[in-house]
């Protein structure tokens, strides 16, 4: 069996792989890079390790601004989102923000739990804490322990989206030049993000209007609710 390499070398010698390919697949792709960013999408997602954002939206390095924190919870006063959301609304003016939360979240495990999870973690999840006392009798009747969790984790997004929907940045860049808020969930199980439909397209009649986000290398096509990716040539 061969010995076990250490996971930061590891890492290490996988991105000087990835960079050679890189380059040799596209010479122009760093060059490009270096020249400077114009991401079409803010995502405000899970720090969880199995929601990389661009990988599962089959986007590039330069197709998506992000800012991910525990539980993907979208304070108000938190200033680290709120200059995030700032930088990339009002000086990138990115067309789409995208809230997404996901199935088999910690986060909302320990939310539902009744034991404390210590140190600044407790006060951090206090918001999520907040959506299960006021969703109680609905969670309460759900008797799996994962659906459970994938409806608070539902819940936690429709909450973060009327923060954004709040944002005054957020509120004049959709009123100047149609920026979209969604809210989505993405299911590990299957990898496939699904548009919970609230934000600005909420309510909306499904397969209405495709909505075409250029990345460099691929392209986003939300369509009736449901993101897709298709890879450009
Ligand atoms: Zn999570």
């Amino acid at each position: 069996m061969a010995q076990e390499q250490d996971p930061f070398l590891y890492a290490l010698s996988s991105n000087n792989a990835w960079a050679g390919y890189k380059a040799h697949q596209n010479p122009q792709f760093f060059p490009k890079l270096a020249s400077g960013q114009s991401p079409a999408i803010l995502w405000l997602g899970c720090s969880d390790s199995r929601c990389p954002e661009t990988t599962i939206l089959g986007l590039q390095p330069g197709d998506v601004f992000v800012h991910r924190n525990i539980a993907n919870i979208i304070s108000p006063t938190d200033i680290n989102t709120s200059a995030v959301i700032e930088y990339a609304v009002a000086h990138l003016k990115v067309k789409h923000v995208v809230l997404c939360g996901h199935t088999a979240c910690g986060g909302a495990a320990a939310a539902l739990s009744d034991s404390r999870v210590g140190g600044v973690l407790d006060t951090w999840l206090t918001p999520l804490k907040a959506v299960r006392y006021a969703h109680a009798d609905e969670l309460n009747a759900i008797k799996d322990d994962k659906a459970r969790a994938v409806r608070i984790a539902e819940m936690n997004v429709e909450a973060g989206v009327k923060v954004l929907m709040a944002n005054m940045t957020i509120q004049e860049a959709i009123k100047e030049r149609g920026l979209q808020v969604h809210g989505c969930l993405f299911d590990i199980s299957c990898g496939k993000i699904k548009d919970l439909g609230h934000g600005t397209k909420g309510g909306e009649a499904p397969g209405t209007s495709d909505d075409v986000v250029r990345g460099k290398h691929a392209q986003l096509v939300f369509r009736g609710g449901n993101a897709s990716m298709a890879v450009r040539q």
